[in-house]
């Protein structure tokens, strides 16, 4: 059995939906288990519902929301009974909130669902028009139950025996909502966005898939960034570690959370473009994978800050990383990129959310330099672990390039070398690693 899971751009339109039940039944002989993301953009519709119905307004929102499904399932050929229900009950909530004057958490997850309720609807349906026997299923009529964690729900551990038992004794194919679950109270959750991949993952565990598939609109992961390289290679495999550490950079990788549970359970998940279904696409395994390449990708991200902090006081002292660290926790800042020595530690942010009030609490400790305009550049590959000399073969190209290096640093796996270069370098030292290291 395999677990297929669309996105919302592999759902996008009429055209789409019909593209991707094609992909369904041209793998029906491994017994797919399909999971689907709301149309795109529907999630922001929905919220936007939320947030306007709570002000008396929205009737505008649930009018886009309405006719987007309508044009689809009208191009499939499909009766509009098929999303009757839903819409009446998408339009009661929004009532509802209207005459409350006020969203919850609560309602606001409650409102989400309708999303990922109604693709899958339309998605089974076309599967049964093109002959492949399917029903859908809101996650929690097969069992998937969560924490009441509204907004960022958890699966409950019941919820692996409930979906495998459940799983097991369908005859047909089921194409299940993404991205949401029920408390065992029965309220509506959310995994949190971009949460179909999770469900995928989860479902994949539960009933001991031999694949998880996540179809994007890329072809899997790339050695760098397209747009920067053309000749920039899907990589055939990849390591969780490896997809962890590219995973920031929005290298269009799944964020490493999501994909854990299939992990757990050593069931490879492949990444696959349903624009371009013939790409092998990416598979990313629990186990560490090396091919001929130490290297094997190069991410970089634009507009970091860096903040420099000196201290003598941190010399030969304890706590003193754990009072700098409480300041960025105390405005729940993330960190990304760390490095230090005896007197100074060099870290990036990327957002300047409440950087006022942290370089502030900073200065009472040390001396402190925000920097802006650089960009994080990554080296990442399993074989690096091992190979001597990466160091300086990544170095020496950017010295004969002239790219200034300013902060490096390697995580404990050593899978990874981090720098940080002035943003407008930033394209350069990707093409000059690139080339380095893929010749092209
Ligand atoms: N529809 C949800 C979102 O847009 C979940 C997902 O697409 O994975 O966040
Ligand atoms: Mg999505």
């Amino acid at each position: 059995m395999i677990i297929m899971k669309f996105g919302g751009t592999s759902v996008g339109d009429a055209d789409r939906i019909a593209n991707v039940a094609n992909i369904v039944k041209s793998n029906v002989k491994r017994n797919p288990v399909v999971v689907v993301s709301a149309v795109t953009k529907i999630t922001d519709a929905l919220i936007r519902l939320g947030k306007e119905s709570a002000q008396g307004k929205g009737h505008e929102t649930l009018e886009h929301i309405r006719k987007t499904h309508f044009e689809i399932i009208e191009r499939l050929g499909m009766g509009k009974e098929l999303l009757k229900e839903d819409l009446n009950e998408l339009e009661s909530l929004a009532d509802q909130i209207r005459s409350s004057k006020g969203i919850n958490e609560k309602t606001l997850d409650q409102i989400q669902s309708f999303g990922e309720r109604m693709s899958s609807k339309i998605i089974a349906s076309q599967l049964n028009k093109i002959g492949i026997k399917s029903q859908s299923f809101d996650s929690w009529q097969l069992g998937f139950l969560t924490n009441e964690e509204f907004g960022e729900a958890e699966p409950l551990d019941a919820s692996y025996a409930n979906l495998n038992k459940n799983i097991k004794k369908l005859d047909i194919v089921p194409v299940i909502t993404g991205f949401i679950g029920k408390t065992e109270k029965g309220e509506i959750t959310t995994l949190g966005r971009g949460g179909s991949d999770y469900t995928a993952a989860i479902i994949g565990a539960a009933a001991g898939a031999d694949e998880i598939q996540i179809w994007t609109d890329v072809n899997g992961v790339m050695s760098t960034d397209p747009k920067i390289v053309a000749n920039a290679r899907t990589l055939e495999k990849v390591s969780f570690a490896e997809a962890s550490e590219l995973a920031y950079f929005g290298a269009r990788v799944l964020h490493p959370k999501t994909i854990l549970p299939a992990m757990k359970k050593n069931i490879p998940v492949k990444v696959l473009n349903s624009f371009n279904p013939e790409n092998e696409g990416t598979v990313i395994v629990n186990m560490p994978y090396r091919d001929n390449n130490a290297v094997k990708a190069i991410a970089h991200k634009k507009n970091i800050a860096l903040v420099n902090i000196d201290s003598t006081r941190m010399l030969g002292a304890y706590g003193f990383l754990a009072r700098l660290f409480g300041i960025f926790d105390k405005y729940r800042k993330s960190i990304d990129v760390v490095s230090t020595s005896e007197v100074s530690v060099s870290l990036t942010i990327d957002s300047e959310e409440n950087i006022g009030s942290i370089l502030q609490e900073l200065k009472e400790i040390a001396d402190v330099e925000l920097i802006r305009n650089k960009a994080i550049i990554c080296i990442v590959g399993e074989g690096m672990r091992k190979t001597p000399g990466i160091a300086g073969r990544t170095f020496t190209a950017l010295g004969k390039s002239k790219i200034n290096v300013e902060m490096i640093s390697q995580g404990a796996s050593e899978i990874n070398i981090t720098f940080i270069v002035d943003s407008k370098d930033a394209e350069k030292a990707v093409r000059v690693l690139h080339e380095e290291y893929f010749g092209v």
